[in-house]
């Protein structure tokens, strides 16, 4: 008898700057999972001028948190669309235990979720912030190979409003005060791992790669 293949959920934890965007999208081209970003989500609605957009902007670039309530209502929403039944990465969310708690809530009966925390050191966090290029034009963070232009759609690269100095600071302040908590929250569970973002990108691929398959009883299998 074939056993019933369980989804494959991932959650990507850590600082601003450690990384997880760039992991997320990785892990989740080469697994045909979505990658959920909640930033980027957020971003879009911003260029859209949607209200929801508008209404994030302030919040966004002072380096503060959007309301639970809005948040909990877009991943929620969007953890509905069938293209996550066979799993997902999630970047950027949950960002709080209020967040986390109605993930549990939202993931009720779909499998475990595997929580991968990339731990990086401040002075790192705060160099590669200060260096982060997005395209201006369609908003994909620029890797160090394009010096003036997107790859992508040739749009100038440009600082993001919220990786500016004093707003960094903010972000990495609201990430202790309320996200790093999440850790403890999620520490407890089998499916969960740290791994050291403080390595060259490939690196860090692979030791998440090497830290699902360790959670995972076969392939697209996770051990609740
Ligand atoms: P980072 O580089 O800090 O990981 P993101 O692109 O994930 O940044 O998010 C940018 C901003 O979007 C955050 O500083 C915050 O204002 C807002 N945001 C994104 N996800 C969430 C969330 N889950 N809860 C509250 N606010 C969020």
């Amino acid at each position: 008898m074939q056993r019933p293949t369980l989804a494959l959920n991932v959650v990507m934890l850590g600082p601003p700057g450690a990384g997880k965007g760039t992991q997320a999208e990785r892990f989740a081209r080469t697994h045909g999972l979505p990658k959920i970003s909640t930033g980027d989500i957020l971003r879009e609605a911003v260029v859209a001028g949607t209200p929801m957009g508008q209404a994030a902007t302030a919040t966004m670039d002072a380096g503060e948190l959007v309301g639970d309530e809005v948040m909990i209502e877009i991943v929620g929403e969007r953890l509905t669309r069938p293209d996550t039944r066979p799993g997902f990465v999630l970047d950027g969310f949950p960002r709080t235990v209020a967040q986390a708690t109605a993930l549990d809530g939202i993931m009720d009966g779909r499998g475990a979720l595997v929580v991968i925390d990339i731990v990086v050191p401040e002075e790192a966090l705060l160099r590669r912030l200060a260096a982060r290029r997005i395209c201006g034009s369609c908003g994909v963070n620029a890797p160090v190979e394009w010096i003036a232009a997107c790859g992508t759609c040739g749009g100038a690269l440009v600082v993001r409003t919220d990786d500016g100095n004093g707003i960094v600071r903010e972000r990495l302040r609201v990430y202790h005060r309320q996200t790093r908590p999440i850790v403890e929250f999620y520490s407890g569970r089998p499916t969960f791992r740290t791994i050291d973002g403080n390595q060259p990108p490939d690196v860090v691929t692979a030791s998440m790669d090497g830290a699902i398959r360790e959670v995972s009883v076969g392939p697209g299998e996770v051990r609740a």
